[in-house]
């Protein structure tokens, strides 16, 4: 503990961010890292309290405290090392995890927690400047060959530790262009994509081969690759997206997210995108309140909406949480994303009953107010009213992995959720030589999670292969 009256003397500051109204005109990230001088005081707020609850609510369980501690004495190196002795990819954590570890953080019990997030951002893109992150080939190899199907983040933590324990890694991806959600989900202003590269650059000089445009189950067989590798790892997401099969869906002008967020990453890639779904001037309605939503919300505004309208189906939920009550676990209370600061109009226990049009295209949306019951909803009596709608965006979460297709030829056994059945001790599906991990296994989650469960199947894969790993769980 570098400091030990640091929690009682210095406040928790955020890290510094663009005006709204400036950040609307842009797609770069606006949110800036801690100065050097910062962070070590934002380290010093660690209590080092003994029993390190936030390493427990962090899924990759980052040595936390011992990172604070090496930050405050500008120990930068020690502390890259510590932060990346967990996790592969800290500037993917350290610009888009909700931080779970911080509402564990024991100083939380009735003080602002440690910016662990802001810190773990400050270390990583330190790093990265200093040119302290290079490539870390394996001293030798095992001969043996892993597939690695999608590349996510969690494909690219699993490929990344397999190559460092010598195996060939080849990942195999539909897109264009690696990085699953990281690429074509998340937007630009939250995660600029040349991060993603430059890791991919990185595994790449570390041994692993990356093919995309490589369907697996649609233009590539599952078999040609149980054929040709020692192992095979599916980590190919949870992309089946909930849809709304009311009245007027069919309507043109009504979009899945994940048709209208994508779209616009290519755009700021470079590429061009004709008939691209634009938000420039219309009254626009996402309806479900997730990340996804919230990611829709940032987008439309900055093509120019007209209006943003955010519909949740649940209630709305306490500014506040009761934290003797909670802690240390994650709290259902209310959150205000950047993109909603940049301006909508949010409501809660709302239900959607049908779209309206004209020649095809959508113009109104029909919603009622909801109740909810001991955990059921029910419709509250001449609720119902109408707004005008352009374009609506189905941001309802997403249901499993695709279940055709790769699935299909892979055989495997599924869980009561439709994800892929695998335990998380040794990762193994019902088919030998295939593995599972990340959103495919454990349904739609996190960046952190699917890092986790990519390094851990690494390590499965490697006992499966070699009858022993060093690499961490
Ligand atoms: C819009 C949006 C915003 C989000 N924002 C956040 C956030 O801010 N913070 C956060 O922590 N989480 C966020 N999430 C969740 C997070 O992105 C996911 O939990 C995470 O990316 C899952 O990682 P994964 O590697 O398991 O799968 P994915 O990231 O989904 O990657 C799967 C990859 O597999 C590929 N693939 C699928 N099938 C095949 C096949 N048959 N052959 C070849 N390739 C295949 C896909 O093309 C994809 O590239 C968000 C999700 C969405 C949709
Ligand atoms: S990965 Fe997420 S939960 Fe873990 S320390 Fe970083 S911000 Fe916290």
């Amino acid at each position: 503990m570098g400091k030990v009256t640091g929690f009682l003397e210095f406040e928790r500051l955020h890290e510094a961010a663009e005006q709204p109204q400036e950040r609307l005109k842009h797609w770069r990230e606006f949110v800036h890292h801690l100065t050097d001088e910062a962070a070590g005081i934002q380290g010093a707020r660690c209590m080092d309290c003994g029993t390190p609850f936030c390493m427990s609510g962090c899924p990759v369980n980052n040595i936390i405290p011992d990172w604070n501690d090496l930050v405050f004495r500008q120990d930068w190196q020690r502390a890259l090392d510590t932060l990346h002795s967990t996790n592969n990819f800290p500037e993917f954590t350290g610009r888009v995890c909700p931080a779970p570890c911080e509402a564990a953080c024991t100083l939380n019990i009735n003080n602002d927690p440690v910016g662990i997030k802001s810190i773990e951002h400050a270390i990583i893109d330190k790093g990265w400047e200093a040119g302290w992150i290079v490539p870390q080939p394996p001293a030798k190899k095992t001969g043996k060959r892993v597939a690695v199907i999608g590349s996510g983040p969690s494909g690219l933590a699993c490929a990344q530790q397999l190559a460092r324990a010598g195996h060939d890694v080849v990942v195999f991806e539909k897109a264009d262009r690696a990085g699953g959600l990281l690429r074509y989900g998340i937007p630009d202003f939250k995660m600029e994509k040349h991060l993603i590269d430059r890791r991919v650059e990185q595994m790449h000089a570390e041994g692993v081969e990356f093919c995309t445009g490589q369907h697996v189950g649609g233009n590539l067989a599952m078999q040609k690759l149980l054929d040709e590798f020692d192992a095979v790892v599916m980590a190919g997401g949870a992309e089946q997206p909930r849809d709304l099969p009311v009245p007027g869906r069919e309507l043109q002008g009504v979009h899945f997210a994940m048709e209208f967020l994508p779209q616009q990453n290519k755009v700021v890639a470079g590429d061009q995108v004709s008939g691209q779904i634009k938000a420039t001037g219309k009254h626009v309605i996402v309806i479900g309140g997730g990340d996804t939503g919230s990611d829709c919300v940032g987008t439309s505004n900055r093509h120019g909406a007209a209006s943003v309208t955010q519909f949740e189906l649940l209630p709305q939920p306490p500014e506040k949480e009761n934290k003797p009550l909670v802690w240390p676990y994650w709290p259902v209370k209310l959150r205000t994303s950047s993109s909603h600061e940049e301006g909508c109009q949010r409501d809660w226990s709302v239900a959607t009953k049908r779209f309206e049009g004209r020649n095809g295209k959508v113009e109104k949306l029909v919603a009622a107010r909801v109740e909810w019951k001991d955990g059921r909803m029910q419709e509250i009596p001449d609720s119902e009213f109408t707004l005008k709608a352009d374009l609506v965006l189905l941001a309802m979460g997403f249901l499993g992995p695709v279940p055709t297709g790769l699935l299909e030829q892979a055989g495997v056994e599924k869980d009561g959720r439709g994800n892929v059945k695998a335990d998380t001790e040794n990762y193994r599906t019902s088919v030998n030589r295939l593995f599972a991990a990340g959103d495919m296994r454990r349904g739609q989650s996190l960046v952190v999670w699917a890092i986790r469960e990519g390094r851990q199947c690494a390590r499965a894969v490697d006992e499966f292969l070699t009858g022993s790993s060093e690499l961490p769980r």
